[in-house]
């Protein structure tokens, strides 16, 4: 355990990041001075790029505060007053856009998968046809509520095909997944700067198809998150944002982006992400905490374990323990079994979860 570091982050943001990134916000930068603007353009570009996008089609807007600000800002400002959003549900995350949608007085309804099932592309199908008032509809990719991972190419293929505005918040997966936001036919993406990016927590960002946000002018229903202005002011303003920008955020993302190419690119960290998110599943398995989810709705992000059968298991028990060693993890977030949660994004290698399970073992006390 040390000094610099007194836990390794075993969550889904923030998360253990590089002592580079880190080291990356130890100059002040000024949000109106130009050699900030041309990072944050610079940025943009690099995030239309990852999303295997052009800038002809696709824009980038970033925004400040946490990821659900970003998520936020697109359900409050993308959908007209006449409008309908169809949100499909199977964790707290689908729930959340939900609530967003609630708070705004927006026209939407919820299609819920239940807690432990990914979305099925037939009842989407279904439920779409018959309510044909639907115009946008949002999913999320990896529900970190449990790390169930949405068959995104079958659930934006069908909405394509219906003619439905695709809304994806990909929050935990973008950047240690390949996506193809052009071949997936997707609106708006959104995720943030403190998953698999590897940042630190600050900011959001959303890629945009142009031709949608063009048509958001004035629909905002808040004015901080208006995301249309967002988008006008930092394209007109080359790299400015509206209010004060969390310059050292970004300053560290940028530095998180360049770490992210050095690796080899998204296809290098998920392939980093798979291999340790399996070697974790086999070991938790042969220490006795089975993984909550069938291994091919698994995503390479976050696993959910459940208990020990054994009434001597306690999770407070465990956390103190791990935390002792080095490592903190998840509590559970279902309603339907009793689970924790070891997310495995971020700067961890397949040596930390060797360690972690090591530790894990030799504290089997119940
Ligand atoms: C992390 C996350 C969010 C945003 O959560 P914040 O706490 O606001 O950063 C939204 N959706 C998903 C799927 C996430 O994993």
């Amino acid at each position: 355990m040390s000094m610099e570091n007194p836990y390794l982050l075993l969550t889904p943001g923030p998360l253990t990041t590089s002592r580079t990134v880190k080291e990356a916000m130890l100059n002040d930068w000024c949000t109106w001075d130009t050699d900030y603007n041309q990072l944050v353009q610079s940025i943009r570009t690099r995030l239309v790029h990852l999303a295997c996008a052009s800038e002809e089609k696709y824009t980038t807007v970033l925004m400040q505060g946490s990821g659900s600000f970003s998520v936020e800002s697109v359900i409050s400002t993308v959908i007209p007053k006449d409008g309908q959003l169809l949100v499909l549900t199977n964790g707290a995350y689908g729930q959340r856009i939900a609530d967003m949608a609630k708070v705004y007085g927006i026209n939407h309804l919820v299609l819920d998968f239940g807690e432990t099932s990914p979305v099925n592309t037939e009842q989407v199908v279904q439920y779409v046809s018959n309510h044909p008032h639907i115009t946008h509809v949002a999913v999320v990719h990896c529900e970190t509520t449990t790390g169930m991972l949405n068959p995104i190419e079958q659930i934006t293929s069908v909405l394509h095909q219906l003619g439905k505005i695709i809304i994806v918040d990909a929050m935990s997966s973008f950047g240690g997944i390949p996506m193809n936001i052009p071949a997936l036919h997707i609106d708006y993406l959104i995720s943030s700067a403190n998953k698999c990016i590897q940042g630190v927590p600050g900011f959001g960002f959303i890629l945009a198809r142009r031709s949608q946000l063009e048509q958001c002018k004035g629909q905002a229903r808040t004015l901080s998150l208006d995301l249309y202005d967002q988008w006008i002011n930092m394209e007109s303003g080359y790299g400015k944002w509206r209010y004060t920008s969390p310059t050292h955020v970004v300053r560290a993302f940028d530095q998180a982006l360049q770490e992210l190419d050095e690796e080899g690119g998204i296809e290098a960290r998920s392939a980093r992400y798979k291999y340790n998110q399996a070697l974790l599943v086999e070991g938790m398995e042969c220490i006795g905490y089975p993984a909550l989810l069938a291994r091919e709705h698994q995503s390479p992000i976050i696993t959910s374990f459940t208990y020990p059968a054994s009434g001597l298991f306690s999770f407070n028990e465990l956390y103190k323990r791990l935390k002792y060693n080095g490592f903190v993890i998840y509590p559970g977030k279902i309603s339907t079994a009793d689970t924790f949660r070891i997310g495995n994004i971020g700067e961890i290698h397949a040596q930390d979860i060797t360690r972690l399970l090591q530790v894990i073992e030799d504290n089997r006390f119940w």
